[in-house]
């Protein structure tokens, strides 16, 4: 298909979401303040509140059904595959050297002190670098908070010749081309820069990965994660076990809460109220295509007494998902390898669901949304946050381009003529999004529907085709 064709369609389904999100929030807010005024137009109102829900449905019913009679369904799937193959094998190549004497190398400690999302992306972090360098990630793991046997026991190896951090010459992270042992630092703390940091993709990729994918960069980081996380026998054999166990089916949301620590701290409270009630759209959704046995999910949280509750709340819903496993979350006993089996089971689950419910604020659940992207061509639109827009910790600037003009109709929007760049701070999701129109230096709110993502790409080493 033509790419501009794709481009249209994602574009068509997401912005039927926000016109949706822009009318509902009105709504509630007419709601509210019609209430003592005139209160014989709440119920006209809840008629456009429904039947307007209905009219949303069929929409993006209508539009993903087109993504399925188009004739390129079968494209989708082999493009997508043909990429996946394409970047593993470079990984693999640049991970296992003829010879490790003389390679060039790239050493990251996992150990930084924060919990194994954040660590993952740690390490997803190193292997970009190690990939735009050309330099075989060496991976220092024994220790690790989450298994002190380091990483080799729970996951494939990352390189199966190449594993010593030693070399001729020895140096920190920038050093020069010839040093042949580079370290690389946390990416709060690295300078100068690489330009291989998120959110840029390989410049050699970028025009197949903007046709295929609605969000190229959540594609480049899940095909990190695709290899980092080839599991053990032992890990796997533990997977395949609990998900038998669980009577895991399809559908199914995943639905993670993030409580305890994060809360208060680096993000708010939401009830799972608010996440039931995204949840119960998708199945209302989902009605319009297809019958379904139940409406399921899998509930993943740090907090044992929300997999209870929500347990007890709703018992309409099959709900998956272990308080027990929870429990090994507690911030007292989640750093050691017991919580380990834990996290992985609850983020592997989470990603393997037709449709994640969560907080892109934990790093939990974006390391899920990055994996799903391996189980589908496309699944950037496969999610609802209650918070953050998806970005990835330590990235460059997110920018969005205005392809619509917009006068400001209240105090805080923004002005915007078409070809603005816009600095994203994050979307409200009543419509509107904030960032800073990098033009005029202005700080407010756009309707979100004005602007589009800037895809960022960059030089990186184009490896040539491995042979084998
Ligand atoms: P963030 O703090 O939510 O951004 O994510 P991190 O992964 O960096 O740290 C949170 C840690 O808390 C996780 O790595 C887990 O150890 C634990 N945790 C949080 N949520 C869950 C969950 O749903 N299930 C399990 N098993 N552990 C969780």
């Amino acid at each position: 298909p033509n790419i501009q064709y794709e481009i249209y369609r994602r574009r068509i389904e997401m912005n039927i979401q926000e016109f949706w999100s822009y009318i509902h929030s009105e709504l509630l807010n007419l709601q509210q303040q019609v209430k003592y005024l005139a209160p014989e137009l709440i119920n006209p109102i809840n008629q456009v509140f429904n039947l307007g829900a209905q009219h949303k449905r069929s929409l993006i019913n209508d539009i993903q059904t087109l993504a399925e009679v188009d004739g390129y369904a079968t494209w989708r799937e082999k493009e997508s595959n043909d990429l996946s193959n394409l970047v593993q094998s470079r990984f693999k190549k640049l991970q296992n050297p003829s010879d490790c004497k003389s390679a060039k190398k790239l050493v990251c400690s996992l150990n930084k002190g924060c919990g194994y999302g954040c660590q993952l992306h740690h390490v997803v972090y190193c292997f970009m670098v190690a990939y735009g360098t050309e330099r075989t990630l060496v991976l220092k793991s024994k220790g690790w908070r989450y298994h002190k046997a380091g990483w080799e026991e729970v996951f494939q190896p990352i390189s199966e010749t190449c594993t010593s951090a030693t070399g001729e010459t020895t140096k920190n992270w920038p050093g020069t081309p010839d040093i042949q042992v580079l370290t690389l630092p946390i990416i709060d703390s690295i300078s100068p820069r690489p330009p291989f940091l998120p959110l840029a993709i390989p410049e050699d990729l970028a025009p197949r990965l903007s046709r295929i994918h609605g969000d190229p960069i959540v594609w480049w980081v899940g095909q990190f994660l695709k290899y980092l996380l080839r599991p053990q026998e032992k890990t796997a054999a533990f997977l395949q076990e609990a998900i038998t166990n669980m009577g895991f089916k399809r559908p199914i949301v995943g639905v993670h809460v993030r409580r305890t620590d994060k809360v208060g701290t680096e993000a708010s409270y939401h009830g799972i109220e608010e996440y039931m009630t995204a949840v119960d759209e998708y199945y209302n959704q989902l009605e319009l295509k297809q019958k379904f046995d139940k409406r399921r999910i899998y509930l993943a949280s740090d907090d044992p007494k929300v997999i209870v509750d929500a347990k007890n709340k709703y018992p309409n819903y099959e709900i998956l998902g272990d308080a027990d496993v929870a429990k090994t979350a507690a911030v007292s006993s989640r750093y050691s390898d017991s919580s380990l089996n834990g996290i992985i089971l609850d983020i592997h689950m989470l990603s393997m669901s037709d449709y994640l419910v969560c907080t892109f604020s934990s790093q939990v659940c974006r390391v899920a949304y990055e994996i799903m992207q391996n189980f589908f061509p496309d699944a950037a639109n496969k999610f609802k946050s209650l918070d953050d827009i998806y970005y990835y910790g330590g990235q460059n600037a997110h920018n969005r381009v205005a392809v619509l003009p917009h006068e400001s109709q209240k105090n805080g929007e923004l002005n915007l003529q078409v070809g603005d760049l816009i600095g994203v701070a994050g979307n409200h999701w009543n419509g509107f999004s904030k960032g800073r129109n990098l033009r005029t230096q202005q700080v407010g709110l756009y309707p979100s529907f004005k602007v589009k993502d800037k895809v960022e790409s960059v030089k990186f080493p184009t490896y040539q085709e491995p042979s084998d």
